[in-house]
């Protein structure tokens, strides 16, 4: 079976690495140069870990990566609004693990072995025609397969090509990413600031502690530039010490951060003859409920699982199988993701205020019902 995985990030990476423990080889093309790039703070709840551990890479990550054993909310003002133990969670299913974006794309490098990788590859188009799909990449250069993957994240490529535009989902919030030093944040704690208008979320890693600071992207707000450290001073002024100690650490004007814009985006088809879509592609993530990542892996085990049992003249047949079993449970978990967001980007102070006190009378369970209920679901 030629298999043609479009981006080498967790999703792609992790079905890569399953094919090869399959016996089964793909070609993995990847826009970027290399891993090296900073990326931000990945948290893995068990659903994406359990994955890990099917291909044994679940020690290492293990070592290399910190447990989330309490998730912290503070108000506009840095009082504290709730501590939850993670322990339930951790007693019943496994730990919340958390690492940076390269460190488990690298991690999951390991596992692909001898698998065609190819950097600084990107798709220009597809053509298919029977049982056989042609690429295009940047190259200039064409090759066939008998299935093309569209691993390639929230602005994939594929889906546009194969399946059209479709409707992102925008909350008209974005934020900056900025990393600081591991010993000036809480131990094993994800810290969240929920403001009114405002939003600062604090994630350790064994690499240092990656800041999200979010908030509406109005005027110049998400510009680079000259002025951008004072204004996010300014603008998230006066949320508590943490968020003081965060703001000093910002990196200068010239430095080049990361800028994330919280939209989302949900492919009405997944499949389409020999095309499937994986991972961001299929259905992208907020990352307020920190579950992006897991699901993508989740959806290369089902993917990896479906191929394994089939040859390439029933991969049609496999794929709509992979699709009854992953987009149902994969939008549902969207669905939680954008929800949390309604609670947590809040611009009214007065609705802010509610949200605080009520946020004090919920249970981990209740905050993202379907998640919890998906740890307890076989996929
Ligand atoms: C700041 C931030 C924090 C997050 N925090 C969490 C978290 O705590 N927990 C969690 O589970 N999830 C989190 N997420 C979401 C999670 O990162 C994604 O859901 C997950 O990475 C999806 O995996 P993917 O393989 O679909 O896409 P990606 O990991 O984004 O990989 C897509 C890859 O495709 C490549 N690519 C794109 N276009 C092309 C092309 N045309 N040709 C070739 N290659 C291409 C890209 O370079 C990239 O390497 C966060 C995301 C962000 C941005």
């Amino acid at each position: 079976m030629r298999i043609l995985i479009v981006g080498a990030g967790i999703g792609g990476m992790t079905l890569a690495a399953l094919l090869k423990q399959r016996g089964m080889q793909a070609t993995l093309i990847e826009r970027a140069a290399n891993f090296d790039h900073a990326g931000y703070m990945l948290g893995l709840w068990p659903l994406g870990y359990r994955v890990l551990h099917g291909l044994s890479l679940h020690k290492q990550f293990e070592a290399e990566s910190i447990e989330c054993k309490h998730y912290e909310v503070r108000d506009n003002h840095g009082e504290l609004v709730k501590n939850w133990s993670m322990q339930p969670i951790a007693d019943r299913f496994g730990p919340n693990l958390s690492c940076t974006r390269p460190q488990l794309i690298k991690l999951l490098h390991s596992g692909i072995g001898d698998t065609d990788l190819r950097f600084n590859t990107s798709l220009e188009s597809l053509n298919q025609e029977g049982e056989e799909v042609t690429a295009t990449f940047s190259d200039g250069t064409s090759e066939t397969f008998d299935l093309v993957v569209g691993a390639d994240g929230l602005h994939s490529k594929v889906r546009s090509l194969v399946f059209g535009e479709q409707p992102y989902y925008h909350t008209e919030w974005g934020g900056w990413v900025w990393w600081v030093d591991l010993n000036s944040v809480p131990a094993e704690t994800f810290v969240e600031h929920w403001g009114a208008g405002r939003f600062v979320g604090i994630y350790p890693t064994q690499e240092g502690a990656g800041v999200y600071a979010g908030a509406p992207t109005v005027g110049d707000f998400a510009e680079p530039g000259a002025g951008r450290r004072q204004r996010i001073q300014d603008q998230f002024a006066g949320m508590g010490e943490l968020v003081d100690t965060c703001l000093t650490a910002m990196p200068d004007d010239n430095e080049d951060l990361f800028f994330w814009k919280l939209s989302d985006v949900r492919s009405k088809e997944w499949a389409q003859g020999r095309v499937v879509l994986l991972g961001d592609s299929a259905a992208g993530f907020l990352p307020t409920a920190g579950i992006g990542a897991s699901m993508a892996m989740e959806s290369a085990a089902v993917l990896a699982d479906e191929l394994s049992r089939t040859n390439s003249r029933f991969i049609e047949h496999a794929l709509s199988l992979y699709v009854k079993r992953r987009k149902h449970r994969v939008e549902v978990t969207q669905s939680d993701s954008r929800k949390l967001a309604k609670m947590m980007f809040i611009k009214s102070a007065t609705v802010a205020h509610i949200r605080d006190v009520a946020t004090k009378f919920y249970s981990l369970e209740q905050l993202a019902s379907s998640i919890a209920k998906a740890f307890d679901e076989p996929i």
